[in-house]
């Protein structure tokens, strides 16, 4: 193993590896801290040759091999799992951060898959375009782990997912070839569109190293919206209402549960909730190309009919900072409150009244009265979906129903036609679920491409799914 570390090493250099255990450690584990894994060695290469010499060194000596982008996977897709049988290393993408092309006519941009995805935000503000995959990790996450998650976010109502971003592909294979297919084309008919493979593969497929994406027009002006209602079924209406009134110009709908805003309230109390937490459920909407007027004559509308209780209008960037702050502070408020069960599950919109109503109790049944966190893309259909310990029970006990509770609520999203993984993907956590719940045929090509394209099983081994 020592000999294959230092070989390693020699392909990006000392300063591009970390091999002293209190180095590694942050690279460890996925962001909850729940799932922990070990590794020897973690590269950072410089460029796409420097992945490839890797991989084929990996390939030749039967090495396997995580990538690693912002490391905020939240079903453990991006932890190492090393023994003292096995080597196995991390490639992270990190320093492959350079924007390579921007094209402002065809509206498209060229990156390294070590891109953090508010850089291209950035980049693509900057030439007055607009990237829209955003989520609240994207301080932190790469290009590459959000197209290898394909990554949803706030703005899928209107943009779709990191998917439909996506033009183009350069990836390095398990044997240490390169796959390209960078072209920035809307239209390529030219057979099997291999690059989808890549997209959702959790990195099981191979190293991407470069991606080519779609930038979008630049809305005219956004207006954000918090509005606070009094049920989930009023906030399904009002998501009829504003997609009534405004059409595609609605880019996000968020949703959240008043425990969350407890939460907030409680563990990060220098953010400002600007509706308060009395409410029992609030709404983030933003729409675009309409003014103000049009929003504040809908919004009093509303009011009006009871559909909601209060409603607030951004007034300026500051004022649409403190809202979307609430929402994208939930998961680490939700982190600082102790252990939980976490799901992500999407529902045809109008099931998600009654899932809440049989899920609540069902999961009572199985592990006691506790909180319940709910937010999420109400637009999309896709909730975050958390129970939290029992206040008189221990934390190692709850966790012991872990497996139950996630039972209850995989299996009440699938019977309503929902899906039991939304958009954070399968990782190590979700395996077995993918297996009861897909379709067998698709379970066996699965696993037919993985063999395919990766025999000796190098590539991100047991994520996703096993051969
Ligand atoms: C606070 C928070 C909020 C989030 N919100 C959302 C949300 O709204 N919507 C959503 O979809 N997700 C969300 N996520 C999870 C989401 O999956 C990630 O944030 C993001 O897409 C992962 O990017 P990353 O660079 O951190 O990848 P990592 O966590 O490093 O890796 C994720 C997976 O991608 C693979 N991978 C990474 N880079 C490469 C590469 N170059 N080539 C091949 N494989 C690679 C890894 O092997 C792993 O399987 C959230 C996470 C956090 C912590």
């Amino acid at each position: 193993m020592a000999k294959h570390i230092d070989n390693l090493k020699k392909l990006v250099g000392d300063s591009n590896a970390l091999d002293r255990e209190e180095d590694i450690h942050p690279f460890l584990e996925d962001w909850r801290g729940h799932i922990k894994g070990s590794t020897p060695l973690i590269l950072f290469p410089n460029n796409s040759d420097d992945v490839q010499n890797i991989v084929h060194y990996c390939y030749q000596n039967d090495i396997k091999i995580v990538s690693q982008g912002g490391n905020t996977s939240l079903c453990g897709a991006n932890v190492p799992n090393s023994s003292d049988h096995r080597l196995e290393i991390v490639i992270n993408t990190s320093k492959m951060n350079r924007v390579i092309e921007v094209d402002s006519f065809n509206q498209s941009i060229i990156v390294e898959s070590g891109c953090i995805l508010q850089n291209i935000q950035e980049t693509a503000e900057d030439h007055g375009l607009l990237f829209p995959l955003s989520l609240s990790a994207e301080g932190t996450c790469q290009i590459g782990g959000n197209v290898s998650t394909n990554a949803g976010g706030v703005n899928v109502l209107k943009y779709g997912m990191a998917r439909d971003q996506v033009m183009g592909i350069e990836a390095v294979l398990p044997d240490g070839s390169i796959f390209t297919d960078l072209k920035s084309l809307r239209k390529n008919n030219t057979g099997y569109d291999l690059k989808q493979l890549f997209i959702g593969a959790e990195g099981t497929l191979g190293v991407i190293t470069k991606v080519s994406l779609r930038l979008s027009s630049s809305p005219q002006r956004e207006i954000s919206s918090m509005v606070s209602l009094e049920s989930v079924d009023d906030a399904i209406n009002l998501l009829k209402e504003t997609k009534k009134r405004f059409g595609d110009n609605v880019t996000a709908f968020e949703f959240i549960s008043q425990s969350c805003l407890v939460a907030i309230n409680d563990f990060l109390s220098h953010i400002k909730l600007p509706l308060g937490h009395e409410d029992s459920w609030q709404v983030i909407f933003e729409i675009i190309n309409h003014s103000e007027d049009d929003l504040s004559e809908f919004l009093e509308k509303q009011l009006s009919e009871d559909l909601i209780k209060n409603a607030l209008i951004a007034k300026n960037e500051k004022d649409r900072n403190d809202f979307w702050l609430v929402r994208h502070s939930i998961s680490e408020a939700e982190k600082l409150s102790g252990r939980g069960v976490h799901h992500d599950i999407s529902l045809p919109i109008t099931k998600i009244p009654e899932f809440l109503k049989t899920t609540i109790p069902a999961m009572e049944k199985v592990a006691g009265k506790s909180i319940v966190y709910t937010f999420g893309h109400l637009g999309d259909g896709n909730l975050h979906f958390t129970k939290k310990q029992p206040e008189d029970m221990d934390g190692d006990q709850f966790m012991r129903f872990s497996k139950e509770i996630n039972a209850v609520v995989h299996e009440n999203a699938e019977f309503l036609g929902g899906s039991f993984s939304a958009e954070h993907g399968i990782g190590s956590k979700l395996k077995d679920d993918l297996i009861k719940y897909s379709d067998p045929t698709k379970v066996d090509l699965m696993k037919k491409i993985k063999k395919t394209l990766d025999p000796k099983n190098i590539m991100n081994p047991d994520k996703l799914i096993d051969i």
